[in-house]
């Protein structure tokens, strides 16, 4: 069953690919919070490589039952409080959710600590929502310089979840507002940036037009929670 949903997915996203006339690639995670470890499980049996956990505790829960699976990688993908960084341990290969110069800090901090060099993402809140957490796209450029200076912290690029609605339609400013950003972003830091994550079960297609290279589906994959 997940097979034939991410098929589908890709299928999709190939689509898009073609319709916005791109040759590079695009990464699925598959979001699997608030499901078990089993779902995960199943899906790596599939062949699925990447998953994306939104809370730290049930994260590390779920990698400890499937430690077994030495190419299981875990990206961070929810809001995360400056008090839960000292049990990120280092079982997430990105985290996408960077959104305080404060939070930065404190990640550094603790990855020196731990020895590790942390993939991170900086989460734009491009739309100014106030329901959503993030930098303004000028606080992602301040963030940006300072992140640099951070030797325990890889800034690998941008992460924006769009404003909720019933018409997704709506949102692709946002989405093209965010590939302007991220390309701004990459020329500014000799290119090193190649992550532009955005696009969920309901705009992934429009956010691959608009430029996404890893989308973050939940419910198209696992079915409604
Ligand atoms: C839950 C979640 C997703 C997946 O959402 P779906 O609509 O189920 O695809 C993607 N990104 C973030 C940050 C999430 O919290």
């Amino acid at each position: 069953m997940f097979a034939d949903r991410l098929a589908e997915v890709r299928k999709n996203i190939d689509a898009a690919m073609k319709r916005a006339g791109r040759t590079d690639s695009v990464e699925v995670v598959a979001v699997s919070k608030y499901y078990p470890a089993e779902a995960i499980l199943d899906a790596y049996g599939c062949g699925h490589r990447i998953f994306g956990e939104s809370r730290v505790q049930e994260a590390v829960e779920k990698k400890e039952i499937l430690k077994d699976l030495n190419e299981l990688e875990l990206h961070f993908i929810g809001h995360l409080q400056t008090n839960k960084v000292k049990y990120l341990g280092d079982i997430f290969g990105l985290i996408h959710s960077v959104d305080s110069e404060r939070l930065a800090d404190e990640l550094n901090r603790y990855f020196n600590k731990i020895d590790r060099v942390q993939d991170i993402l900086i989460q734009v809140n491009i739309a100014n929502d106030p329901d959503k957490s993030g930098v303004t796209a000028e606080e992602a450029e301040s963030l940006c310089k300072a992140v640099k200076n951070m030797p325990n912290l890889n800034l690998r690029g941008l992460m924006m979840i769009p404003p909720l609605t019933d018409d997704e339609e709506k949102n692709r400013k946002y989405f093209t507002a965010m590939k302007e950003l991220f390309d701004k972003m990459s020329v500014k830091n000799e290119n090193t940036m190649d992550i532009l994550s955005m696009g969920m079960s309901d705009d992934y297609t429009i956010a691959v037009e608009e430029g996404s290279t890893m989308v973050r589906i939940g419910t198209a994959l696992f079915g409604g929670r």
